[in-house]
């Protein structure tokens, strides 16, 4: 029997009070029963990693499907798996990295599920070089919003629907996908310090790693301005001396002070030097360089209580000028934090509303508050001007007005969502937000 229970009582999440039902099915079979008796408002929850309001559903009804992680078949001779939606990207690494196979895509995090991945989209360090999670999905079981489950495949047109569209097709009930071959589960890693913007960009061009990440000093300006560390790595068997270690957990909500402008500045200057001139290399568990976050439990406490706004945007390769004007506008702000992570993306995505497409994406954390939502609204006109987007997985501000601008293919998504979704049961607190079914959540 399911169990649906009042979502204020369970203590699954925070996150999740908004909601007036929740149901975590352990099962198959539960899932389909919670998923057909959910109602006419249902959202899909993986391990709500998503920084916005993608995955919630105020006064609604929510399944978590993050208890759903089985493996389901794996092919040793080609790598491809099936696996139940609530498989953790972190959990794949660590059970097939030490033989010699890795998830084809890893975000920044390895907690995020398969079917979270799907969702979004995601990308990782090496999405220049091996494209978008969706690209690697070779099947999904679907069922839909209208009840129905539908095996499909990457030319399927709710397929293309699925992949990137924040759970608004259906709920995954499976997905197969084809894992990458892997030298190791180490990394061998090389970083050097970036001077500016320009510098890094250079250096992004001609990198032939499979991976590559920088952290940029969202703080620096003038001359310095977007300067960082390039992180470039690949897969070894070599061994390295670091041991994975468990998380150490942030033990209380850090005061405001530790946010503030000049304290900032000093972390970033010292984090910056930290790296010798003539950079460095060294070999770490795979994971802990794919999820470096992850070493850190509860890491959003060191933004005090009032939380904070993640701003993810991507522009054209081209328009470096409009990325240059996105920093310096972070970095005269006084409010950009320590995270600030800028990356290249190659030209893949797999879905009508993908994030990735061709260009730079940078990421910045600001500490919740008014001027930092204000900011965040500007710097979103500008990558949107440049021809960019911003990514919803990360969203919490977006006006509806951006979505059609973002994603062209935004109508042919609402023809999927209706063929499959009649009566517009599928919904969240984004997609009622952002209007993106538009009838159904008008
Ligand atoms: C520290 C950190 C680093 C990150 N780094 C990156 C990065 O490098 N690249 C990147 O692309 N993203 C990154 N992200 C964002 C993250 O990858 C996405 O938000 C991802 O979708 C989260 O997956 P989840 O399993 O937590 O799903 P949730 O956040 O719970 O849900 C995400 C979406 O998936 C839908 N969904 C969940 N389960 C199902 C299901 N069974 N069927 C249908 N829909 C479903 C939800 O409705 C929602 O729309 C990062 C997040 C964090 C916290």
């Amino acid at each position: 029997m399911t169990v649906w229970r009042d979502a204020a009582l369970t203590g699954w999440g925070r996150a999740l009070r908004a909601s007036t039902r929740a149901a975590r099915p352990e099962r198959a079979n539960q899932l389909i029963e919670a998923l057909d008796a959910a109602g006419p408002s249902l959202c899909l929850y993986g391990a709500g990693r998503s920084y916005g309001d993608a995955a919630l559903n105020s006064g609604g009804a929510t399944v978590i499907t993050s208890r759903l992680d089985r493996v389901l078949a794996f092919d040793e001779e080609t790598g491809e798996i099936e696996v139940e939606p609530g498989a953790a990207i972190g959990g794949l690494l660590r059970d097939f990295g030490p033989r010699g196979w890795a998830p084809p895509v890893a975000p920044g995090t390895g907690f995020v599920t398969v079917a979270g991945a799907i969702a979004n989209d995601v990308h990782g360090k090496n999405h220049h070089a091996d494209g978008s999670f969706g690209q690697h999905v070779t099947q999904i079981t679907l069922r839909t919003g209208g009840g129905e489950t539908l095996t499909l495949q990457p030319e399927d047109e709710a397929f293309r629907a699925t992949v990137g569209g924040v759970g608004l097709t259906g709920a995954i009930l499976s997905a197969r996908l084809r894992m990458r071959p892997i030298a190791g589960d180490k990394a061998f890693v090389r970083e050097r310090r970036m001077p500016s913007l320009d510098a890094f960009i250079e250096a992004f061009t001609e990198s032939d790693r499979r991976y590559s990440v920088g952290w940029v000093d969202a703080a620096a300006t003038g001359a310095t301005l977007g300067r960082g560390i390039l992180e470039e790595g690949e897969s070894t068997g070599e061994p390295s001396r670091e041991r994975a270690r468990r998380a150490r957990a942030i033990p209380f909500d850090a005061p405001p002070f530790l946010l503030s402008a000049s304290v900032v500045r000093a972390f970033n200057a010292a984090y910056y030097a930290r790296i010798p001139k003539d950079g460095r290399t060294r070999v770490r568990p795979l994971s802990a360089f794919l999820f470096p976050l992850d070493a850190l439990a509860d890491w959003n406490r060191l933004y005090g209580k009032r939380g904070f706004h993640q701003f993810q945007c991507v522009v054209p390769p081209d328009a470096t000028e409009s990325l240059r004007a996105i920093l310096a506008e972070a970095a005269g702000s006084g409010l950009a934090s320590p995270l600030a992570v800028l990356k290249r993306l190659g030209p893949g995505s797999a879905g009508m509303l993908s994030f990735p497409m061709e260009g730079w994406t940078l990421t910045v954390d600001f500490p919740a508050a008014q001027a930092s939502a204000d900011l965040i609204g500007r710097l979103g006109a500008t990558a949107l001007d440049a021809g960019g987007r911003v990514y919803l997985a990360k969203d919490a501000l977006l006006p509806p007005s951006a979505v059609p601008r973002m994603h062209p293919e935004l109508d042919a998504f609402r023809a999927v969502c209706d063929r499959l979704d009649p009566e517009g049961r599928m919904t969240s607190d984004m997609a009622r937000r952002l209007r993106i079914r538009r009838a159904a959540d008008g």
